[in-house]
């Protein structure tokens, strides 16, 4: 099944919806890693949040959506861009002791970062005070958008098999009452998804079982893939400002200079011919 997001909206309703359902995305952000389960629960969930996000904001270029505090996990990032392309990490400071945000983040706070490719750089920050991700988020778009919003997120992090999906509904800025009506309608209805058909029911089928009654539109779903955007060049570029005498001593010691990218654990291998290149 391919990784993809779809966004809709209701014939006769105020409010617009998208749904996401991954797995090869997500797989390939924890492979490798050795995260603890919350912290890939934690993962998929900002994952799919970062999906969701970069669907309903309209830019061209990237996105960051970060968490960072003073708890076991010190920082957790999804970077991406508006072809939704992803690639994320965790990092650890702490052993984990339980699966909220507040156990894993600690006090901390949610940093969304936009860079578009044209205009001005965009940062909104909120602070991790309720007990899910999904909560915070809503927090985020009542604060920036001022628009009533809901967030639900399914994940399975069985090792090589993992899955997240997560919906997105939120009222249109029309006819306020009505919106508002129409919006607890269809919180109420989308509440009745277990986390279980979120996860193993095809997007068609989820939509229908939810909204049939309210003839959701569905437009071209978008593909959402992994991708790091590290490159040899980038890291050869990061060991120049190392400084060529550490990296002689370095090369004396070991043979070569490895480098891998944190992201992705892709690794760049430099011998001695190689290192001296990079600094004439
Ligand atoms: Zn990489």
């Amino acid at each position: 099944m391919q990784d993809l997001l779809h966004r809709y909206i209701f014939e006769n309703l105020d409010a617009r919806g998208e749904l996401v359902q991954l797995n090869t995305t997500f797989n390939e952000i924890i492979e490798g890693h050795n995260y603890p389960d919350p912290v890939k629960h934690l993962l998929g969930e900002l994952l799919a949040a970062t999906c969701l996000l970069t669907a309903t904001l309209k830019f061209e270029g990237d996105i960051a959506v970060q968490l960072q505090g003073d708890g076991p996990v010190k920082y957790a990032v999804i970077n991406g861009d508006n072809e939704q392309n992803m690639r994320g990490i965790a990092r650890l400071q702490n052993e984990i002791k339980g699966t909220t945000i507040k156990d894993l983040i600690g006090k901390g706070h949610m940093v969304i970062t936009i860079t578009p490719k044209k205009g001005e750089r965009y940062q909104g920050i909120v602070p991790l005070d309720a007990d899910t991700l999904s909560e915070c988020l809503e927090q985020y778009f009542t604060q920036s958008e001022q628009l009533t919003t809901r967030l639900w997120f399914a994940t399975d992090v069985t090792e090589g098999a993992a899955k997240v999906s997560g919906l997105f509904l939120q009222v249109l800025p029309v006819d306020k009452e009505k919106a508002e009506q129409d919006f607890i309608h269809l919180e109420a209805l989308t509440n009745t998804i277990k986390d279980e058909e979120l996860l193993t029911l095809d997007a068609t089928t989820v939509l229908t079982r939810l909204y049939h009654e309210d003839n959701p539109r569905v437009f071209e779903p978008q593909a959402v893939n992994y991708k790091c955007t590290c490159t040899r060049d980038k890291t050869a570029g990061a060991l120049v400002n190392v400084g060529l005498e550490s990296l002689l001593e370095e090369i004396e010691n070991s043979g070569d200079i490895q480098i891998s990218c944190h992201y992705c654990l892709k690794n760049y291998v430099f011998d001695e011919s190689q290192v001296r290149a990079l600094f004439h």
